[in-house]
Order: C-alpha cells, then structure tokens, then sequence
C-alpha cells in the first residue's frame, strides 16, 4: 500500500466579524491571508485562508466568519487547540508583542520538552506557539511583518481532545500510519514523522470534561495531506472496508477532500497537496481581492453586496527588540 498522511494539511475554524479575524492572524500573528473566497456550501459568507507566503500544506488555517455567531463550547470530540511552530528563543519576542496587544495568556510552560506559549484569539479559540529546534523556515511567510527568526513556521501540532483513548488511537496508528512517541500525563503525542512539527498530533484524554459544541472559537475540522488523486482514492476505500461514513471527494478547488468522523466524533478531512492556491490568482496578489469560483461568478456582484468588505492590516514591519 502507497497511500500516506504526510502531516496536517490545514485547520479549518469558525470565528465572528471578519475583519477582526484579519486584523488577528494577518497582522498580530502575521500570517499571509493567501485566499479571499466564499463558503463553497454556504456562498454569502467568506471563507478566509491563512498560510506562509503560498499557503503550503501545513501551514494553512482557515476560517468560517459568521458575524454575531455565539460561543463555542471547548471540550471533548473536538480539536481544542491549534499550534503554531516557532523557533527556539523566539518566546520573549511573542510575549512582548502579545503583551503590546493588550492580549491576556499564561507564563510559558514546558511540554514534551519544548516551550509553549498559549491565547486565546478574539472569538475565544486556543491558540498555542511552540518552539522547535526543528523548524523549517520554507513554511514561514518570509516577505511577512515578523522578522523571519521570529515567525510562525505552519503547524507544530493540534491538541484533539476526547472522552477515549482506545479508538481515536487505534484509528491513528493502525490506519492512518501515526506513531504513539511520548506521554505526559494524559496527553498522548503521536506523529507520522519523527515528531517534526506539522506531522505531530497530540491526544488529550480527558473522560470528565463535557463534550464541545461547535460555533465561534472553535475548530470546525482537522485535514491531513495526503500527496495526489489516487491516494486519496486508496484512503476512501480503506475508510469505507473499515465501516467509516465517508464523504465522496469533494473538489475544493484549492485541494481536493474527503471527510470523515472518528471514533471520538471529530471531524476529519483527508486532502490533496496539489493544486495549491496559485490555481485562481497569481501568487504575488494572493488574498488581495474576492476570488470566485466560476460557477458562483454570475453572482459575483450580489454576493459582494451582503458579504462584509475587509481590509488587510497595513505591513509595518515589527521592530526588532534586541
Ligand atoms: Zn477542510
């Protein structure tokens, strides 16, 4: 069998006003907003992508704006934080400019070694940087307003949180090609690398926490890559043999996906590296203006009347504290 999960392709969440949500990852965090489109299920609302410079596998975050939407519930049956990779010595950097932010967050701690910064972003999502000697600077927006040294570098991991261990496990390991490498408490590190970020997933095991309940703050579902077409096929028909529900491929123009529930009840996709999202706009002016795709172009002009306008954050570059 050739078919295999590379690592975290991108997570998708739900927030409220999007421009707060510009204002947030695209310039506090300093992401590049890589796809201005719509919900392709739901067009009168956007759908936004953030990523490095070009929005590689593994560094895409995307969210559902839906203005006035209520709180979330974090809790089990969900991926209950979503963390970025930066480099080693780039704490004290995060902290002053979360500070200067005026954004509340906790000392950072030590996990597995590494250490962790943890937020929350406006709609009440956990946000987590962690540092990595094992960073990979290709995966960092390097033309954006953080000095490179200091700038996210795509995804360390994801924390999934569930009532059980024995399923969402054995579903990772067994099927999937995921590794268990270290435990700490009851949180489980299991990865399809060597523990690298973007190929690492954390499970928490917590039974006495209630189950979470999706709307803003909180991630919608968790997509692994997988390199093209045919695996994917592999992987749909590996997941039906094995009694999953899944979704057919769904063209996502950016990336072509499959969805499933796992044995805890999270949302899993399965999506392709390729096409990318230089397929619909030229790299230079990514996230610069609506993109459409073609069979929503006839209603271009009403669908630009309800969606809310949004503006990028103007670039200053960030002084470099010594
Ligand atoms: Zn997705």
């Amino acid at each position: 069998m050739s078919k295999e999960i590379l690592g975290i392709h991108h997570i998708t969440a739900i927030c409220g006003e999007p421009q707060t949500n510009v204002d947030f990852y695209a310039g506090l965090l300093g992401l590049r907003l890589v796809k201005r489109t719509v919900n392709f299920d739901d067009p009168k609302t956007y759908h936004l992508y953030y990523g490095n410079g070009v929005g590689t596998p593994g560094t895409i975050l995307t969210f559902f704006p839906w203005p006035g939407v209520g709180p979330g519930r974090l809790g089990t049956g969900q991926t209950t934080a979503t963390s970025f990779a930066i480099s080693p010595g780039a704490i004290p950097f995060w902290t002053e400019r979360l500070s200067k932010a005026g954004l509340e967050f906790e000392a950072p701690v030590s996990r597995f070694g590494e250490d962790l910064l943890s937020f929350s972003d406006p709609d009440g999502m956990q946000i987590e940087l962690i540092t990595s000697a094992a960073v990979n600077p290709s995966k960092a927006y390097a033309e954006g307003p953080i000095p490179l040294e200091y700038a996210i570098h795509g995804f360390h991991s994801a924390t999934l949180s569930e009532e059980g261990f024995q399923q969402t496990s054995s579903l990772l390991t067994e099927t999937l090609g995921f590794k268990l490498l270290k435990q700490e408490g009851n949180r489980f590190r299991f990865s399809v690398g060597a523990g690298e970020p973007g190929t690492t997933v954390d499970v928490l095991v917590a039974p006495d926490e209630p189950s979470g309940r999706v709307a803003g703050g909180s991630v919608h579902h968790i997509a692994w890559r997988t390199a093209d077409d045919a695996q994917q096929l592999e992987w749909l028909k590996e997941l039906t043999k094995l009694g999953y529900n899944s979704s057919p491929v769904m063209d996502r123009k950016y990336f072509h996906s499959i969805y499933f529930r796992e044995p805890g009840g999270i949302l899993f996709e399965i999506a392709t590296d390729p096409p990318g999202f230089a397929i619909d706009e030229p790299l230079d002016q990514l996230g610069s203006k609506l993109v459409l795709p073609p069979w929503l172009e006839k209603v271009r002009s009403q669908l630009e009347a309800v969606l809310p306008p949004i503006q990028l954050p103007t670039a200053a570059p960030t002084p470099v504290t010594p």
